[in-house]
Formats: C-alpha cells, structure tokens, sequence
C-alpha cells in the first residue's frame, strides 16, 4: 500500500511529519509519498518558491525511509488538482493500493474539490482525525464507502474511506511563517534543519 500526502508544505512542520510517519505505521504503507503542490485550488499561492519547499522537505525526510518526496505536481503546468495526481500514480501504480491522507479541514472542503467524486476511482481517502473529533453527517455517496476494515483496504487498490485518529499537534505553516516574520524562535515546531534553510534564505521575512 502507497500512502499520498498532498500539502503545500510552506514549511514543513512536525504536525505533517508526525502524522506521516503514524499512519505509514498503522497502515504498514509500504511507502509514504508527500507531494508538494504547486498551486494550490483552494488557498492563496505558496510564498515561497516550489524548489525552496521541495528542498526543505527533502532536509526533512532525510533520516526516514519510509517517508519520500514525490514532485509531480511541480513538474506540471497550472492548478495542481489532486485528481490528476492520483491519475498519474494509478498509471505508475497499477497494481497497488493507494491511500491519500487528509486531514479533517480537507475533508470539509472535499466535495469543492475538483472532479472529487472520481478521486475514489483512483485511491482509497483516509481521514486523519483528532482523537474523539465528530465528523459531520456524511453523504449516502461516501456513508456507502465507509469502512473501518484495514484489511479491505489492502484487498481492493481504491474507492473506500476511512476515518482514522491520530496524534494531532497544534501547529500550522501559517503561525511558523509569523513567528519567523516577528523574528521570534520557532524550535520545537519544525525540524532544525528546515529552520537553518530558512534562516539561510532569509525566508518569511517579508
Ligand atoms: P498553512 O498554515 O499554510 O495553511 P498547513 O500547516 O495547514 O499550512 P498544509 O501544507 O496546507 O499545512 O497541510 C497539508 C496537509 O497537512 C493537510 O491535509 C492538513 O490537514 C495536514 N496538516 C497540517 N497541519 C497539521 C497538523 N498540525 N496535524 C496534522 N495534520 C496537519
């Protein structure tokens, strides 16, 4: 099974990197792929450069295999709609299980996703959750998807959703990007070595 995890990653932080590596345990991925966007459809356009992004969470990764970059969506034109990066992994990818992780802000928004119901023709969707957290009153289109079964999961390569909880630290790119903006420190919400890149190129200053 393939993990997807699509972010902007405007830096990359430990709220990404340790949910990551949790469900690539609990789901015994066989790979975690995180996939940078280039233009996101939804939020306003990254401020920092696709390879300054790519690079730091490359810095990241470095020491965690089971964790990798996938820069598809860098290397193509306009809005990157996450139904055409889930076609082209299928077409790498035709025989394995594919799992996209969102988070639960994502999964609100998901039926304004682009062509969004064709995303289960391609993957299986994971809801990452807080412990506890209700979900809303889900649609009959995705109630009928639902499983709690790890196993089918593995056994079909896509069209289920799960809902799954894990450790959620309240940390976000946003609040990291005005902490270096006020100059303030940021240790212990992302990992040093993102934060020499930053400081380095002088990254959210302005
Ligand atoms: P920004 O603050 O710039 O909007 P962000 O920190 O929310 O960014 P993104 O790169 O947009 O990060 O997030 C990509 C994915 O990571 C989404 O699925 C989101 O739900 C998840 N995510 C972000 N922050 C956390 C966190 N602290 N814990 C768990 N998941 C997170």
């Amino acid at each position: 099974m393939i993990g997807i995890y699509g972010g902007t990653f405007d830096p990359v932080h430990f709220g990404h990197l340790r949910t990551a590596l949790e469900v690539s345990e609990i789901f015994e991925l066989d790979e975690m792929r995180l996939i940078p966007c280039a233009q996101p459809a939804h939020k306003d356009l990254p401020v920092t450069s696709a390879e300054m992004r790519l690079a730091m969470l490359s810095q990241a990764i470095e020491n965690h295999p089971q964790l990798s970059v996938d820069r598809r969506e860098l290397d193509r034109e306009g809005v990157s709609y996450m139904v055409d990066t889930l076609k082209s992994l299928r077409a790498e990818l035709p025989d394995q299980s594919l799992l996209l992780f969102i988070g639960t802000d994502a999964f609100k928004g998901l039926s304004s996703w682009y062509q969004w119901p064709q995303l289960f023709d391609y993957a299986h969707i994971v809801v990452m959750t807080r412990p506890s957290y209700q979900l809303p009153e889900l649609s009959a289109f995705l109630a009928a998807k639902l499983t709690d079964n790890k196993q089918s999961l593995n056994e079909k390569k896509a069209g289920c959703l799960s809902i799954h909880p894990v450790t959620q630290l309240d940390i976000s790119a946003t609040a990291i990007r005005a902490i270096f903006k006020q100059g303030l420190d940021p240790s212990f919400l992302l990992p040093e070595c993102v934060i020499d890149t930053v400081r380095t190129h002088q990254l959210y200053i302005d």
